[in-house]
């Protein structure tokens, strides 16, 4: 057995980055920036107001009772050229530029207009630079607004947005085949012959493939007959940037997965110190990353969530490639024996005011019981030894929600 880092290091090194592409900004939102983004302009572009009120001098509202003429009205757009002296104000609304002179906004709740608005009252102190959004206060020409290695949010396309982009260069999208192998497996609702199960690891792989942002190929189940398989594979490689193939790559004599992609790619197997999960091979057919994940359900998502979904975060240019991981408190005994392996225990979180995240079991955890899968919010990481006491800390990993 080998250390799950050193699978995973074994995967992240062989796996390639996707080529770059320019998209349009509207198009961009889930993409990963190829390239830092630097901003030509500095935003805001000059010193503005956050308020809707008066721009003033702050000597003149030093004291609460002033009464300043006012000299111009500067709506937001406008361009508000006109200065503002000693002993008057600006109507302004938010967002327009201060004019010269002014330093200071006094908000329209606390003034009273007098003469139908010639004249204003401040009825507050007000100190100076109130109300001022300063310019380059949030970017400033030359700035790094988006570093390379980000997945853009709706946040870094408003910002990129402000600052006048228009386009931006991304990953491609990886796109990620799934092919399903086994004689026993069935595809639909049809009745079940005793010794046939149902395929689930396609469906439940292209779905959380779909949510960590890549693009999913469904290739469909094949049996386990050797040309069959090879066929698929084959295709699949033609067709994609990387394929998931589970089951078939464990000890059993009916394995052909494990024959096919021995004789037609350059694979490793492993069997990695984790439960579940253990086998686990990867390998390039033709440069294209092939993962093969073990059959069990529980253990196939568990081995796409350890490895595949990493270095496939990777291929698509994240620098944050792995799920959060939070400290919780376990509400119970998640026990265990040595056996020289790290266990991911299927839990349900929760959370509480005074202690924060607390986890339980969410469930029977064998790598077939799909029902504490479905139950689970994240993974608890159990190192060796005898588990986590009822009360005590454990790691957990966040999965999708
Ligand atoms: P294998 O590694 O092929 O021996 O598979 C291990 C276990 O996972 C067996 O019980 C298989 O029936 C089961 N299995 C394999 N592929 C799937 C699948 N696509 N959906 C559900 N169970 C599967
Ligand atoms: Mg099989």
């Amino acid at each position: 057995m080998i250390p799950l880092a050193d699978a995973l290091e074994h995967v992240l090194v062989r796996v390639p980055a996707q080529p770059t592409v320019e998209v349009p900004l509207a198009e961009a939102h889930g993409c990963v920036a190829a390239d830092d983004v630097v901003s030509r302009e500095t935003i805001p572009a000059w010193d503005n107001t956050a308020l809707d009120g008066y721009a003033v001098h702050a000597a003149d509202v030093g004291v609460p009772g002033a009464v300043l003429d006012v000299v111009t009205t500067i709506a937001a757009g406008s361009a508000g050229e006109d200065p503002v002296g000693t002993g008057q104000a600006a109507r302004i609304m938010t967002g327009a530029p201060m004019p010269p002179g002014a330093d200071t906004v006094v908000m329209v709740e606390r003034t009273e207009a007098l003469d139908d608005g010639r004249r204003v009252r401040v009825d507050a102190a007000v100190a100076e630079g109130t109300g001022v959004r300063r310019v380059g206060d949030d970017v400033r020409a030359g700035d790094v607004v988006v570093a390379a290695g980000t997945g853009l949010r709706a946040g870094h396309l408003g910002l990129l947005a402000s600052v006048g982009a228009v386009s931006v260069r991304v990953r491609r999208p990886v796109r990620v085949g799934v092919l399903s192998t086994g004689d026993e497996l069935v595809e639909g609702g049809a009745p079940l012959r005793r010794g046939q199960i149902r395929d689930s690891n396609r469906l439940a792989l292209l779905a959380l493939g779909r949510s960590s942002g890549f693009e999913m190929v469904d290739l469909g189940l094949v049996p386990d007959d050797e040309e069959a398989i090879e066929a698929a594979i084959r295709a699949g490689c033609a067709d994609a940037d990387a394929l998931l193939t589970s089951g078939g790559v464990s000890m059993g004599d009916f394995d052909h997965v494990k024959v096919v992609l021995g004789r037609i790619a350059e694979m490793r197997w492993m069997q990695i110190a984790i439960k579940p999960a253990k086998p686990f091979a990867f390998g390039l057919l033709d440069g294209v990353p092939v993962f093969g994940l073990p059959g069990n359900p529980v253990s196939s998502l568990v081995s796409f969530e350890l490895l595949a979904r990493p270095a496939l975060r990777r291929a698509a240019g994240h620098v944050d490639i792995h799920r959060r991981r939070v400290r919780a408190v376990s509400e119970e005994g998640l026990r265990r024996r040595p056996d020289g392996k790290t266990h991911f225990v299927r839990v349900a979180l929760s959370q509480d005011d005074r202690l924060g995240f607390r986890v339980r079991s969410a469930g029977g955890q064998g790598s077939h019981q799909m029902t504490a899968l479905a139950a689970a919010d994240g993974l608890a990481v159990l190192p060796d030894g005898d588990g986590v006491a009822a009360g005590a800390d454990v790691e957990v990993i966040l999965l999708d929600s």
